[in-house]
């Protein structure tokens, strides 16, 4: 099969033909429909995240967000078949540690991450792990576009808005870098009930937020993101999700929220945080603010998420901007090294 793998850190994917996966007793090997290409996948090429020890072994095929088709299962496996529909989360889980247990199965102890620790779905076909619990069966109602985009940026947004940061109708969130973790978050908290202030300095990215039907956008090049959060908020924001890990914008994140305000953090740092990151503690005393980080999102809370999405409540494939042949991926990701590109790329031609 054809595969595009990352063999140097930094230097251009290679195509190469390679080996067809063949499942594990407990694995399936999925025929890959749909396969986004999520900035992880450019932190991973870059060489970034080494400081929480996440570096792949080289070559590796990236790409961890994808939807397809079963077509071959181990012999252990029992509730996944051939010809199955599934959409995968990035991050495989055990099932059978404290946290996979407790439901939270995107903290499990022994997880396992497609396309940084084996190999994912820049590829025909990607053998998936534990299958019974990380093959998610995707309901008729759900096609494979939407799926794809859910497995890692879709329903890290849903987890962390919805459960994280308990988002209420009615409740201002403010939207601070609108990538694909960020305009997901748009469509979401709008159809949680909350008004939505956007922040970027990306005006292609603010349209594509009022698109999804966000209430107020801030271009942070145009002067003091605080202010003009709180302005358009009345007095800030009561949620703010942090869709990047740097400096300026985690602190404007935390300081446009009102009184009693959450951040709730997905963004990783980069190269130049290496993880850490100054906050104003004084303030975030006074304000009694609160800081939550989120990752992902647990197994349990897919069956729903694919519920609302087959209703059409939520539309994560009206996020994919651009459909490309695997070859087109390399473009892609350097296109993200000046954050240009809007809403999803997803490979459907291999
Ligand atoms: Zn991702
Ligand atoms: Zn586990």
């Amino acid at each position: 099969m054809k595969a595009a793998r990352l063999v140097e850190i930094g230097s251009p994917l290679v195509i190469e033909e390679v080996a067809d996966p063949s499942p594990g007793p407990r694995d399936a090997v999925v025929k890959v429909e749909f396969e986004g290409i999520c900035r992880t996948d450019w932190h991973t090429w870059v060489g970034d995240w080494s400081w929480i020890g996440l570096a792949p072994a080289l070559p590796i095929t990236m790409g961890h967000e994808l939807a397809g088709t079963v077509v071959a299962v181990g012999d252990s496996v029992s509730s996944v078949n051939v010809g199955d529909r599934v959409a995968v989360p990035f991050h495989e889980a055990c099932g059978r540690c404290s946290y996979c247990r407790a439901g939270r199965s995107n903290l499990c102890d022994a997880l396992e991450f497609l396309g940084m620790t084996h190999d994912g779905g820049y590829a025909e076909y990607v053998n998936v792990l534990n299958a019974d619990l990380n093959c998610v069966p995707l309901p008729d109602a759900v096609p494979f576009d939407a799926a794809a985009a859910l497995g890692c940026r879709f329903m890290t947004a849903w987890h962390a808005l919805q459960h994280q940061a308990s988002l209420r109708a009615g409740e201002w969130v403010a939207v601070h870098g609108v990538g694909g973790i960020g305009l997901s978050a748009v469509q979401i908290g709008v159809a949680l009930g909350a008004g939505v202030v956007a922040v970027d300095i990306d005006e292609r990215k603010l349209k594509a937020a009022r698109e999804q039907g966000a209430a107020a956008t801030v271009n942070a090049r145009d002067g003091d993101v605080v202010e003009a959060v709180k302005e358009a908020t009345g007095g800030g924001a009561h949620v703010s999700l942090g869709g990047l890990g740097t400096a300026s914008l985690v602190n404007a994140a935390l300081m446009s929220l009102r009184k009693g305000g959450r951040l709730v953090q997905v963004g990783l740092t980069s190269k130049e945080e290496q993880g850490i990151v100054g906050i104003p503690l004084d303030e975030l005393i006074e304000a009694e603010l609160t800081i939550v980080g989120s990752v992902g999102n647990p197994h349990v809370h897919l069956p729903a998420l694919l519920e609302v999405v087959g209703a059409g409540r939520l539309d994560p494939a009206g996020l994919v901007t651009e459909r490309i042949a695997l070859d087109g991926a390399q473009g892609v990701l350097e296109r993200m090294t000046g954050f240009d590109t809007i809403g999803f790329a997803v490979i459907d031609r291999f």
